[in-house]
């Protein structure tokens, strides 16, 4: 094998711990991983990153591209740029937000050739689950999306709606025919209609319109369909803590259930949102700091898997400060790592947690065998990390389209000097390469 490249560091995370290690890579896989005094071979180019941590490329699984249809909100140059500059090499777009939405095959098909000459990184697609698509599911899966997602309450938009509870069964039932994957935005609707709907600029009434109960019951619903239809769920975005004993008495007792929460919801909390700050809304809600606590333990017990993005961005005129109608997203793609590095290290945790939680175990849900660890026959895709560094956050700086975000004027720690995508450097101090994604499909 021709070892064409050799990246060297103090500090690489793998998956037996960090060490110092020279990581050999050939034709974009990684060929070994070597002692960190290795010869390097003859004809190989060596770049030594110092002390700089060698994280494996991050996984997101929760992104919404908006591309085509909606695409003055994202598209896919401005988003794999974000991700590539935060140390994002593989992102899965979500179904929803861009016109048409994946839904169909012929959908996807138009999805992916509005993606193939702009991915900075790999993207790969979720289909959607509708109330009348049942039927689409399968050769939505056999053309290569990676799992369904679903609502169990109003998306926000009127193309995507959601499913009932004998919706839900019945796509779950085709789903688990085949041992798919449903990736569901967990609220329960007749919750939400009860709670108080206030207009205005206050947090604590928006807080107040989309309860814990609204999550709790629609999470414990899915864990009993779930169990009955034996089929494989995923809880998008968690937030509400209380769910947490629920889902860990599912998990141990076999029921096939995955979790996430998102850096918003880890690092931010409901008592420091200025009124009117809309660029702090999204759904299900940040809540108080002592949820955050909670959740935290929840990442550290293990019953939540995985921290991804949910960047989900639109126009700077539909982020109103009127809580109630502004648009619900918080954009993060370029940030989520620093974010979730800062409060992890103060809260004791590492970087090999990190990488746990934003590159082994997203890549795992997905599926992504040639993704989420730095070991021989993976793809060489890499995050150069400077983790005592900090920088304040310049929307600015920022390379997604609207540069709103909830995180502008933090303090974060740890600076993204270069990402690798397959051996090459795609993003160095912030400078994009051009374009050099691949468009993933299930099984490839
Ligand atoms: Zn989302």
């Amino acid at each position: 094998m021709d070892v064409n490249l050799v990246l060297r560091s103090t500090r690489v995370i793998t998956p037996e711990g960090t060490r110092s290690a020279s990581i050999a890579v050939s034709g974009g896989t990684i060929a070994a991983v070597l002692p960190y005094d290795a010869e390097v071979p003859a004809g190989a180019r060596l770049e030594d990153v110092g002390d700089d941590v060698v994280l494996p490329g991050l996984v997101d699984t929760h992104v919404h591209v908006n591309d085509p249809g909606r695409t003055e909100w994202e598209g896919f140059w401005t988003a794999t740029r974000a991700a590539a500059a935060g140390g994002i090499t593989t992102l899965l777009d979500m179904p929803l937000n861009s016109l048409p939405p994946t839904t169909t095959v012929e959908h996807l098909r138009i999805k992916q050739d509005v993606a193939r000459t702009k991915a900075h990184i790999d993207v790969g697609f979720w289909g959607g689950a509708l109330p009348d698509n049942v039927k689409d599911l399968r050769p939505l899966y056999d053309a290569g999306v990676f799992g369904f997602k679903c609502f169990l309450s109003p998306s926000g938009v009127e193309e995507f709606p959601e499913l009932d509870q004998e919706q839900l069964a019945n796509s779950l039932a085709e789903i688990a025919g085949f041992d798919g994957l449903m990736i569901v935005h967990a609220e329960d609707p007749h919750h939400l209609a009860a709670a108080p709907q206030k207009k205005g600029e206050k947090y604590a009434d928006f807080l107040a319109s989309r309860p814990r109960d609204a999550e709790n019951t629609a999470i414990e619903n899915l864990i009993n369909q779930a169990r009955r239809l034996n089929a494989r769920v995923h809880v998008l975005h968690l937030s509400s803590s209380d769910a947490l004993p629920l889902i860990a008495a599912a998990k141990a007792e076999g029921v096939k259930i995955t979790v996430e929460s998102c850096p918003h919801f880890l690092t931010l909390t409901a008592e420091e949102v200025p009124d009117g700050a809309t660029e702090f809304k999204c759904c299900p809600p940040i809540r108080e700091a002592a949820n955050q606590d909670a959740l935290w333990e929840g990442l550290a017990d293990g019953t939540i898997d995985c921290v991804v993005s949910d960047h989900s961005p639109s126009t700077a005129d539909l982020k109103t400060p009127d809580f109630l109608s502004a648009w619900g997203g918080i954009s993060s793609l370029q940030l989520g790592l620093p974010a979730v590095w800062t409060e992890a290290r103060r809260r004791g945790r590492t970087l090999e947690d990190v990488a746990r939680w934003m590159s082994e175990a997203p890549a795992r849900l997905a599926g992504l065998s040639q993704k989420g660890a730095i070991e021989a026959g993976r793809d060489a895709d890499f995050a150069v990390l400077a983790p005592d560094e900090t920088f304040t956050v310049d929307p600015a700086e920022l390379q997604h389209r609207n540069r709103l975000t909830a995180y502008a004027g933090k303090t974060l720690h740890g600076v993204v000097k270069s990402t690798w995508l397959r051996g090459e450097r795609i993003a160095d101090h912030g400078t994009l390469a051009e374009p050099s994604g691949r468009l993933l499909e299930r099984n490839n």
